[in-house]
């Protein structure tokens, strides 16, 4: 037995918009507090907070017992101190030129993962006259961003910076190439690697309180890889990080994010009528189009031409023909009895019977990710539950 759907009120004109269950973002914080416990949680917000708000997603990740907050970029990071949120937040992502000085005075913890960047800290500490609080990223078999051949070299210079007072580092930590695949021989490898790269620091007399590894997938798969945070992200907004092995209510997650449109056009057509650029669809018997005013610009994936679900009162109906920009067409089928106005959910609970960011994914040929990172701004938000 699920509870319906709660009725969700569409903000007035709009021809299609996101609702936001902060009240669910802070219930999957809560339960991802309780499944990492000892180990802190460090809600990820990055990109917007995947899509769902960065500043009201923050709020609910708190009341529901983050600790931490995370994002990859800077601009991202002043952002949430600007809207008066004081938790601790750590930031990884920049290149040579980003205001460091600007993020240390901010109060805000930088990852650094590069020489260079270790280099621009202790710049700016120099200008400031007063250390940093910072953490260390090692590649531990990503391939992608923090320390990888230079490990050594690193654990030595901030030792030396440590010791002049430069710096506190408070935390290192390091990211998995397929924790989504928790038998995969990689995950065991990786974490070998980050306890032996944690031992360096040790030995050196560097010891962060900090140190962490897992993403949503490792949170709810992999407890060894706990450490002393955890950094969920996709976890928080209640989709499930491997779907293979459960979707989101197996987790205990409930999805926060749901897309509804209006039907704009109701309309007959006969049999045989090519639907949408390229006529990929066409009618085969005499029926109702109905048009909804959602394309890729708005997010709908073009490559779900053909595929993408859609909920039209209680049938589960698929875009006829392709995506547009603005607009994408259903076949509704000769008896339609609804009309212009009626609402369509494109996106919703897989427990209520709503299209899941994975049936999206899978009819887009990727990942869930993608698909809610990518609702467009141009969508009006309505946010339900809280506020926090
Ligand atoms: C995005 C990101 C996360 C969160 O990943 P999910 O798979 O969404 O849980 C964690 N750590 C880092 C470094 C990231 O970039």
């Amino acid at each position: 037995m699920t509870t319906p759907p709660a009725p969700v009120p569409a903000p007035a004109g709009a021809s299609a918009w996101v609702s936001i269950d902060l009240d669910a973002i802070r219930d999957n914080v809560a339960e991802l507090v309780r499944r990492a416990a000892p180990a802190q949680v460090l809600a990820v917000v990055k990109a917007d907070a995947y899509g769902h708000g960065l500043v009201d997603s923050a709020r609910a990740a708190l009341a529901g017992g983050a600790s931490w907050l995370g994002v990859a970029q800077l601009a991202e990071a002043l952002r949430l101190r600007e809207a008066g949120i004081t938790a601790p937040l750590l930031t990884w992502l920049f290149a040579p030129g980003a205001d460091i000085g600007g993020a240390i005075d901010a109060d805000i913890e930088v990852t650094v993962g590069s020489m260079w960047s270790l280099d621009a800290v202790l710049a700016a500490v120099r200008e400031r006259g007063a250390p940093a609080r910072i953490q260390v990223k090692v590649d531990t078999g990503l391939g992608r961003g923090g320390i990888l051949t230079d490990w050594p070299q690193m654990v030595a210079r901030l030792a030396a910076a440590q010791a002049e007072g430069a710096v506190e580092v408070t935390g290192v930590w390091s990211h998995f190439a397929w924790a989504d695949a928790p038998q995969h021989p990689t995950v065991r490898a990786q974490q070998v690697r980050f306890e032996e790269a944690c031992d360096e620091l040790a030995r050196a007399g560097v010891r962060p309180p900090l140190r962490h590894l897992a993403n949503s997938a490792a949170t709810l798969t992999n407890p060894s890889a706990h450490f002393d945070l955890v950094r969920p992200g996709l976890a928080v907004y209640g989709l499930s990080p491997v779907p293979d092995l459960g979707d989101s209510a197996h987790f205990g997650l409930r999805e926060a994010m749901r897309v509804t449109a209006r039907l704009s056009v109701v309309k007959r057509a006969a049999a045989g009528q090519g639907v949408s650029y390229g006529h990929e669809y066409v009618t085969d018997r005499d029926t109702v189009l109905g048009l909804v005013p959602m394309g890729y610009a708005d997010g709908i994936p073009r490559a779900a031409g053909g595929a993408g679900p859609m909920l039209v009162g209680d049938r589960r109906l698929t875009i006829a023909g392709r995506v547009c920009m603005d607009q994408v067409v259903l076949d509704l089928g000769p008896d339609f009895a609804g009309a212009a106005g009626d609402e369509v959910v494109v996106l919703g609970r897989a427990a209520d019977g709503e299209p899941s960011a994975q049936d999206w994914a899978q009819a887009a040929g990727t990942i869930n990710y993608e698909i809610v990172t990518r609702m467009s701004p141009r969508l009006p938000r309505v946010l339900l539950g809280g506020p926090f």
